[in-house]
């Protein structure tokens, strides 16, 4: 039987949806602002408008529609498909699952999970750790998340709070101040924002020479000098992979994965110069057996969308009792 599902990512700036094969073929793709401003009600009409023009284009081919993912920042519990505190959308709670079920023109399984959780099911069902059922999935973008698979299940936790990899604080006396009111969180180092951060206070410091003067930098700036040999925009990224390696160290103590995958913008197009001092790290900080024989590879996800998709596979194959519908 061909199967499709209809993947929907659901971003502070932007909705992206596709309808997706069981083999990972886009069939279509929409997008639509998120415009969070407007409100829940008006967001959740916007991402049901999507997800019921997809469902009508499925009419036009043979395969079998499973159902509808979604993943959402936030804290997501999957059970009861409910979003709390999810701070660039300004929602506390929100029943996701239930919301877009009533504005659905025909009815279809919803799951939800939080972001993190859907790139980690899309990188096991469709991209670098297929067959992989231990590995640790890093997204590295405006934020440091993640998401975590353990002999082959996703890891929520007792709270939905697992693989909160960004708010781990590696100096929480000097460290920078991060969005969460901790102090030097793994994420105001490893993220685009800490990765500029870092920049300006190692050329404050006269850490090295550099061609980037301008107040108004951005991570492209430094990735672009970076890969062009700028001496100090190495440096600082060489940084910021050691304090990536100190993440992945964490990790592989705790649950012994094969593989690593490094995903979000920032994490591949600085997957190369991230690695090295990553590398290092990792191996610096835990048992050799812990890190010998494991990989770090780039996301080989094709979009955030087609990795919500995935959950509809992945629950529908492998974890019923946490597909359940409220
Ligand atoms: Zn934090």
């Amino acid at each position: 039987m061909q199967t499709a599902a209809i993947g929907i990512d659901l971003g502070a700036t932007k909705i992206a949806a596709a309808l997706v094969t069981g083999d990972g073929q886009v069939l279509a793709a929409r997008h639509a602002p998120t415009a969070p401003q407007d409100g829940p009600a008006a967001v959740l009409d916007r991402i049901a408008a999507l997800a019921n023009e997809l469902c009508a284009e499925s009419a036009a081919y043979p395969h079998t529609l499973l159902g509808i993912g979604l993943g959402s920042p936030g804290r997501v519990d999957p059970l009861a498909g409910v979003v709390h505190n999810a701070v660039n959308l300004g929602w506390e709670s929100v029943p996701l699952a239930a919301e877009l079920r009533a504005r659905l023109a025909r009815p279809l399984p919803v799951w939800v999970q939080k972001d993190g959780n859907t790139s980690a099911v899309g990188e096991y069902v469709f991209g670098a750790a297929q067959h992989t059922p231990d590995f640790l999935f890093v997204s590295i973008g405006t934020g440091l998340g993640g998401g975590l698979m353990a002999g082959g299940r996703l890891i929520t936790g007792a709270n939905w709070n697992a693989t909160e990899l960004g708010h781990i604080s590696f100096d929480p006396l000097n460290g920078r101040e991060c969005v969460c009111g901790l102090r030097g969180c793994a994420e105001t180092i490893v993220s685009g924002q800490g990765l500029v951060a870092l920049f300006k206070r190692m050329r404050a410091a006269d850490a090295g020479p550099s061609a980037l003067r301008a107040e108004a930098i951005q991570t492209g700036d430094i990735l672009a000098a970076a890969h062009a040999g700028d001496a100090l925009s190495l440096r600082a990224l060489a940084e910021m992979g050691r304090s990536l390696g100190l993440v992945i160290a964490f990790c592989a103590a705790v649950t012994n994965p094969s593989l690593v995958v490094i995903g979000g913008g920032l994490g591949l197009a600085a997957f190369d110069l991230l690695l090295p001092s990553a590398r290092a790290e990792l191996e610096a900080r835990v048992l050799e057996a812990s890190h010998a024989d494991l990989r770090i590879l780039p996301s080989r996800q094709q979009s955030s969308a087609v990795g919500a998709a995935s959950l509809a596979w992945f629950f529908t194959e492998k974890e019923v009792i946490l597909a359940k519908q409220s």
